[in-house]
């Protein structure tokens, strides 16, 4: 038995709890919950995702009061979720005409909108400009050039902000780092002098608003956010006197970290584990490091806007898988569930997600399990498949490196490769897949004929609601001919 286990180490007060040997959520039991939705079955609390918008906006709005948060909506683009979200006053960035419209359906107000993209076209540009919303986040000289084209043949000016390259690496992994020349995201600062000749000169068809940062994802490391700060205190400075306008805003992008994996786990991994997926900071330490030297610098007058979307959401939902098959291989148990990362897109880049058997949360044996989804393809496992197999084939290749086994595996494993659930772990069972709210829900695919399931929401008052329901068989055909 795993003394940290018998704690109940995932557990979170009032919101992710045991009853009666069952996970539930916000009170609610989830396995009877699951026999009655079916599984693979995401479920999202109410509670929590009011929690972390206030949470956020207070935070952030005790150091600066001129200050937006504005939700990245990619993150999930749920249209119950955006309208809690416009409830609990956040604002909202999209990347596409498609969440724009999202955006605007859901009540949000042009006002509360800025646009981000790297390759925006006329009908998005001119969507943006007739939904006067508050910063199109220009990425390149050549999108200025079209956005200045757009305006002059649009009913409104278009409110500009350049978004800049601060040469600051900060991703948790290099697919989620943004803020460097080498990334495919926004203007040099020597382009950045170009563009706002640019302004300078569409002035009547234009308003140049401000600057626009992003560092990465799950960006874990203050001095990310400190460089940032500075790197924006200097860049300005540098180029006050070249301003088409005043400076409206500044827009300091998200990023911000959750924790996958820590304390509260029961087997918190190595080290190069907890780098990643620990969050070593708090939106108070961001608050402090980011925030509170900018509003120093430009005083109460500049707004200040953030993009977080999956320190938003990612803590908001589990998902409940079922057990479909287990086999035994070299000692080991194996495991197969009824979701893998047709539902589950981070799975497949070796994202490490806890997990424990929701349907037998007081047994106190545990063991370790290899874990795989259903999906006809090696790499739906929920361990790292690339990574295990590029250690071997090195060590193979160059026996000599075995001695430097830790530090392959701290570059080349994003995951471990058991799972420690409940001991009887088995067919049948419910296995609770934790903090999957961001990037899984708007990135499902039918891949292998798979259908993509309902998503629950729990309600503040304890009722269940369907925000998305499950595709049918018919829509496997629907689109075809
Ligand atoms: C994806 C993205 C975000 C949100 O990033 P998170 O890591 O989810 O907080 C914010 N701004 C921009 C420009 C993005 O591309």
């Amino acid at each position: 038995m795993s003394q940290v286990i018998a704690l109940k180490p995932w557990e979170r007060k009032a919101y992710l709890e045991s009853l009666d040997g069952h996970l539930s959520m916000d009170g609610v039991d989830l396995v009877t919950l699951a026999a009655h939705t079916g599984t693979p079955h995401y479920v999202y609390s109410e509670k929590k995702l009011r929690a972390n918008a206030a949470e956020m906006i207070q935070t952030f709005g005790d150091i600066h009061p001129n200050f937006t948060v504005a939700y990245a909506s990619k993150a999930l683009a749920n249209m119950s979720v955006l309208k809690i979200f416009r409830d609990e006053h956040l604002g909202i960035e999209v990347n596409s005409g498609g969440e724009l419209f999202k955006a605007t359906q859901a009540g949000f107000t042009g006002d509360q909108i800025v646009f981000n993209g790297v390759a925006k076209t006329k009908v998005e540009i001119d969507a943006a400009i007739a939904a006067k919303i508050k910063a199109i986040n220009v990425d390149s000289l050549s999108e200025l050039d079209r956005v200045i084209d757009c305006a002059k043949q649009g009913p409104h000016p278009a409110n500009v902000t350049l978004r800049v390259v601060p040469e600051i690496q900060g991703g948790g992994t290099a697919g989620l780092e943004t803020g460097s020349a080498s990334s495919k995201f926004g203007m040099t600062p020597e382009e950045i002098m170009v563009a706002l000749e640019k302004l300078r000169t569409a002035t009547d068809v234009t308003k140049f608003m401000g600057f626009h940062a992003h560092i990465g994802s799950q960006v874990n490391d203050i001095d990310a956010y400190r460089a940032e700060a500075a790197f924006m205190i200097r860049f300005l400075s540098d180029i006050k006197s070249s301003l088409p306008t005043e400076l409206k805003h500044l827009n300091l992008g998200g990023g911000f970290p959750i924790s996958y994996i820590d304390g509260r786990n029961a087997n918190p991994g190595p080290e190069y584990l907890q780098d990643t997926y620990t969050a070593a900071i708090s939106i108070e330490d961001v608050g402090k490091s980011l925030i509170a030297p900018l509003r120093d610098a430009f005083g109460p007058e500049i707004e200040l806007i953030v993009e977080p979307g999956r320190s938003l959401v990612a803590d908001t939902a589990v998902l409940l898988t079922r057990v479909e098959a287990t086999k035994r291989r070299n000692k080991l148990d194996w495991l197969y569930l009824d979701a893998g990362y047709g539902i589950m897109l981070d799975a497949v880049f070796s994202w490490y997600f806890h997990m424990i058997t929701a349907s037998r949360t007081d047994d106190e044996d545990t063991a370790h399990f290899r874990i795989f989804g259903p999906l006809c393809d090696s790499y739906d496992a929920f361990f790292d498949v690339r990574g295990e197999a590029a250690i071997r084939k090195l060590l193979e290749k160059e026996p000599s490196l075995t001695d430097h086994k830790n530090l392959l595996e701290k570059v080349l494993l994003h995951q471990p490769g058991m799972k420690e659930l409940a001991a009887k772990t088995s067919i049948g069972d419910i296995v609770a897949v934790f903090d999957v709210g961001a990037y899984n829900i708007d990135t499902q695919s039918q891949y292998c004929g798979r259908l993509q399931p309902a998503v629950s929401l729990i309600k503040l008052d304890g009722s269940i609601q369907e925000i998305r329901n499950a595709e049918t068989e018919d829509d496997l055909i629907a689109r075809d001919s």
